[in-house]
């Protein structure tokens, strides 16, 4: 259907989910930090007045894994909380119609009292201590945009992907995810490989390909206040698919888990609400996402050399 074709601006184009989506919607119109720099106000509204889309994607933000958040909190507060903040007020003032803005299940409550929690609990409770600051930051999108639409009447939505994994994904072992550190140690390794934590805990991974085609849809047809949750049905330990991830890539090698860095028991979303707005929409099963991963990364690598 595509309501906004053509005056779509995304802003985190650059990054990991801003590539693949260019992929699905080539007309939409991606910028990076060297476009603008949205920690700075100014930047942003003349930016905005200048190329008056009809709405923003916003992606943009610091992010990165358990290990990054650790050593860097401080600066994914400020950063974050700089450029969620701006992004929305400047759309306001650009008098761009329409913002869809990504949140993250990580900003969902460390605990909450029934699994998977669902989008009433955002607030009921910190995120988990590991990315309380990157939390925070999004959640300050989630009540920014709330207070926009109660006092201005915009159509300003958001939606809350779970952990992300997929082509173009970052495989810098110092600033990955799971899944991509998990696909490089294991295409690395001789023998055996060391992975963070116990292998416990439970993570929905979503396939980055059903986030871009979610988004579209999104945009078009969700217009509601509600962070919704856009995770997969499939709720595998770390272990589960560490296993899964070595059967495909290196069976041979052998895994073990230093207990450190150990990430929250469970974090797992409710998509129903997801599933109720798209009932013909499918996730991608894990294993078939990691083999299109590895693919990707292999024929990424031998470019590379
Ligand atoms: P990413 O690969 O780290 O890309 C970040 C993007 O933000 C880059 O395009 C970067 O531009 C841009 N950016 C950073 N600082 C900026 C600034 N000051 N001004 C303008 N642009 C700036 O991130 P991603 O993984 O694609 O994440 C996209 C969104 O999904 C984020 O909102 C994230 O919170 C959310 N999310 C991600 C995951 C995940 O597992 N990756 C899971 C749930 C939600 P440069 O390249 O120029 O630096």
């Amino acid at each position: 259907m595509d309501m906004y074709k053509g005056k779509v601006l995304v802003t985190g184009g650059s990054g990991f989910v801003g590539k693949r989506l260019k992929a699905h919607r080539p007309e939409w119109v991606y910028v990076s930090s060297s476009d603008v720099d949205l920690t700075n106000y100014h930047e942003t509204v003349t930016f905005l007045r200048l190329h008056k889309p009809n709405a923003v994607v916003h992606l943009a933000a610091r992010v990165g894994g358990i290990k990054d958040n650790a050593n860097h909190p401080a600066d994914f507060f400020s950063q974050n909380a700089k450029i969620n903040t701006n992004i929305v007020d400047a759309c306001f003032e650009a008098r761009v119609p329409r913002l869809l803005a990504s949140l993250s299940t990580c900003a969902f409550p460390d605990v909450v009292k029934e699994y998977p929690f669902r989008e009433e609990d955002f607030l009921d409770g910190p995120p988990a201590s590991t990315n309380l600051a990157y939390g925070y930051t999004k959640r300050l999108l989630w009540v920014h945009i709330k207070s926009m639409r109660e006092q201005h009447g915009v159509n300003y939505s958001c939606f809350s992907p779970s952990n992300l994994y997929g082509p173009e994904d970052n495989f810098d072992l110092e600033t990955s995810h799971f899944v991509a550190a998990a696909i490089r140690k294991l295409q690395e390794a001789t023998d055996s490989v060391e992975f963070w934590g116990t292998g416990r805990p439970k993570r929905q991974q979503l396939f980055v390909d059903d986030l871009c085609r979610a988004i579209p849809l999104l945009l078009d047809n969700y217009t509601g206040v509600e962070p919704v949750i856009v995770a997969p049905d499939e709720n595998l330990s770390i272990s589960e698919m560490g296993d899964l991830i070595k059967a495909i890539i290196n069976p041979k090698a052998s895994i073990s888990y230093n207990g450190n860095l150990e990430g929250q028991h469970r974090k797992d979303g409710s998509n129903k609400l997801f599933k109720s707005l798209f009932p013909d929409f499918v996730f991608t099963k894990f294993s078939d996402g990691v083999k299109e991963t590895y693919e990707w990364y292999e024929k990424s690598i031998s470019n590379r050399d």
